[in-house]
């Protein structure tokens, strides 16, 4: 397969980077992420869940990150995070986006290896790559700085290798994204990854590219192990970029009588990009355009 994402994620796969995948939720967020890419100059996954799907507008957001694409010569991956409606699915890849994502860790094996293939025919008709996940991923892309994230570790709801050996076999998806440690969300304790899972997960799959979700607060050298021996090639990061928007949007709010939105919107937007930057750096892919 050819195209932008498939040519991104081969490349990741061969020099051993992982492209960061930023939620955005509004202009703002969209702003900061595409600066950060600008700055560093590395590729990036712009993606949105259905939630910030539904406020945005599934065009609208196809529009404005192809016209950020456009003017900053940036190459961005547009994805639908987590979409657990296959009908939705169908609806991103059918208004122009990159890459989708289809959440099926909340239905029956068999319903998801049904769906999935579907819409990995689908999704390669229109010439993008899918990804996929049969084990929901724990957690929550909210605020749980006051919970130990051990707390939400259960190892008996990691994925089992052999299982999504089937699924990927059965179904012809591109990218699987597993659960072994990687919650959702940020903790009080940092998160670490389960690399027993991972490498099973590995050699029972070699062709298949692999996702890390919950890329906030995970032990740094555990992401940085992650990309370099076991093939992740694409890290998802939520939490972090919310809470810097929001506690700094906060900040500047209680410390201002400016009414005009857009000049109280430059600080949270700068902080964003920090994180972003710091992301970018930490998965290897500065430089990688
Ligand atoms: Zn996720």
């Amino acid at each position: 397969m050819s195209g932008k994402a498939y040519t991104y994620l081969q490349k990741a796969k061969a020099e051993k980077f992982a492209i960061g995948a930023f939620n955005a939720a509004n202009l703002e967020t969209i702003k900061a992420v595409t600066q950060a890419g600008i700055n560093l100059k590395s590729p990036l996954f712009i993606e949105a869940s259905p939630g910030e799907v539904a406020y945005i507008g599934v065009n609208q957001i196809v529009a404005l990150v192809r016209s950020f694409e456009e003017d900053l010569n940036l190459p961005i991956i547009l994805n639908l995070d987590h979409g657990t409606d296959p009908q939705m699915v169908k609806q991103a890849i059918d208004a122009g986006f990159d890459y989708v994502h289809y959440d099926a860790g909340k239905v029956e094996f068999s319903e998801a290896v049904t769906n999935a293939r579907q819409l990995a025919d689908y999704a390669h008709k229109a010439g993008i790559p899918i990804e996929s996940e049969i084990d929901h991923i724990e957690g929550s892309s909210a605020d749980h700085t006051e919970q130990a994230s051990e707390s939400f570790q259960d190892a008996k709801l990691y994925t089992n290798p052999e299982k999504a050996q089937k699924f990927i076999s059965e179904t012809g998806i591109d990218v699987f994204a597993g659960f072994f440690g990687n919650l959702h969300g940020l903790y009080k304790t940092p998160k670490h990854i389960s690399f027993e899972v991972l490498a099973k997960l590995r050699e029972l799959n070699p062709d298949t590219y692999f996702s890390l979700h919950g890329g906030s607060g995970i032990i740094e050298a555990d992401v940085i192990r992650a990309i370099s021996d076991y093939g992740i090639v694409k890290v998802n990061v939520n939490s972090e970029m919310r809470i810097a928007f929001k506690m700094t949007l906060q900040e500047v709010l209680n410390n201002t009588n400016e009414i005009a939105i857009y000049k109280v919107m430059a600080k949270p937007i700068d902080e964003v990009r920090k994180v972003v930057e710091g992301k970018i750096k930490l998965f290897g892919s500065a430089g990688k355009l």
